[in-house]
């Protein structure tokens, strides 16, 4: 196992670059990291600009705020006009828009909305306003669904009725199923969620390499990590040895953290969810188990229309399956920006339009 520090050294990497470079591949290797953190290292530390012309990195649906579809932000923005009714979410979801504004906007004329660090915030925030409605707005991937299974557990074991969730949780494996299939994309390798596999493990990711044979690692987050990925998996791609493999040993084991998944399975069951830019995915999403419906702000509150509708000019959609590129958008850095941003892969600080304007000098 490499220390941390090698990871991040120059020689190191361009040891490894130069492995890369030796690789003979007959044509062109398209590799997509689907993590938002693996996004913003890669553009952070110029690798695109040290990787071969043959080698192309595209970005996935890894950011959680970005994959959150309008009509999510509009059942919030909805529930937030409500009486006695407190919103606690993570901060990245205020400056998302809905179709008629974003939480931070709204924000501004009440005080109801609030940010907190974690999902028992706002347990704690329910058990001190016993009076109002504390709604934590539920997003993300497998990181971070132990956290908000807890916060269930714990508003159970203090007999709050005045907390629930607004679900739209996600997993990672039936998404990376769906991009495999898709022929248009043709992805070659995929740089594994490094995050989401120190809870799932690895044996969610194998059938990439079992049923499809498209090869996947799962990758830490420095310099020396990412490049150390790509050149594993052309590796693997030159000698047909397609498989799934770990390089994060120092953070995930092969059979992931047991007792997170344990405590997943007794709060959620799994749900078709709708992914922006994807659509409705089998098996994609997480939702409360019957047990626990009086925790679900969809079964406490009534919403009126709640089909989807795609921002306007934003090709957010596109970019999340890798077709096309931030630069792509006219909005992109003129109508788009983090400080006024059009869509969610501009909002949050994972998201690759950020990545992209952030490190414009870098792409
Ligand atoms: Fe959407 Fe802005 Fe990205 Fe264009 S630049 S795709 S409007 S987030």
């Amino acid at each position: 196992m490499k220390c941390v520090d090698e990871l991040s050294d120059r020689k190191i990497i361009s040891g490894i670059v130069s492995k890369i470079k030796a690789i003979k591949l007959s044509g062109k290797v398209k590799i997509m990291e689907v993590c938002g953190t693996h996004t913003m290292s890669i553009f952070k530390n110029g690798i695109k600009s040290l990787l071969p012309d043959s080698i192309e990195l595209i970005s996935g649906p890894g950011c959680p705020v970005c994959v959150t579809p309008d009509i999510y932000i509009d059942k919030a923005l909805a529930l937030a006009k409500k009486e006695n009714v407190i919103i606690t979410t993570f901060a990245d979801l205020l400056r998302v828009p809905g179709s008629s504004g974003t939480l931070q906007e709204m924000r501004v004329n009440r005080k109801n909305i609030t940010t907190v660090y974690s999902p028992l915030e706002a347990v704690k925030i329910a058990y001190n306003n016993p009076g109002q409605e504390v709604i934590f707005l539920a997003i993300g991937f497998e990181t971070t669904i132990p956290a908000i299974a807890l916060s269930i557990i714990k508003a159970n074991q203090l007999g709050l009725n005045n907390f629930s969730i607004l679900q739209s949780l996600k997993i990672m494996p039936p998404v990376l199923q769906e991009l495999v299939l898709d022929k248009d994309l043709d992805v070659d390798g995929f740089i594994l969620p490094g995050h989401v596999s120190t809870i799932s493990g690895l044996q969610p990711f194998e059938f990439l390499a079992r049923d499809y044979h498209v090869p996947g690692v799962v990758a830490g987050f420095e310099p020396g990590d990412i490049i150390l990925s790509i050149y594993t998996l052309c590796k693997m791609l030159k000698d047909n040895d397609i498989r799934v493999k770990n390089l994060y040993p120092r953070l995930v084991r092969l059979e992931g953290n047991k007792k997170a998944q344990e405590l997943i399975k007794e709060i959620f069951t799994p749900v078709d969810s709708y992914w922006r830019g994807l659509g409705t995915i089998t098996g994609s999403g997480l939702k409360l188990r019957k047990v626990y419906h009086r925790y679900s702000a969809e079964k406490k509150f009534q919403f009126g229309d709640t089909q989807y509708r795609p921002g306007k000019g934003c090709i957010c959609g596109e970019i999340l399956k890798g077709k096309q590129k931030p630069t792509d958008c006219r909005l992109f850095g003129i109508k788009c920006t983090p400080m006024k941003p059009e869509g969610p892969c501009m909002v949050s600080r994972e998201g690759t339009c950020a990545a992209y304007y952030r490190y414009r000098g870098k792409v």
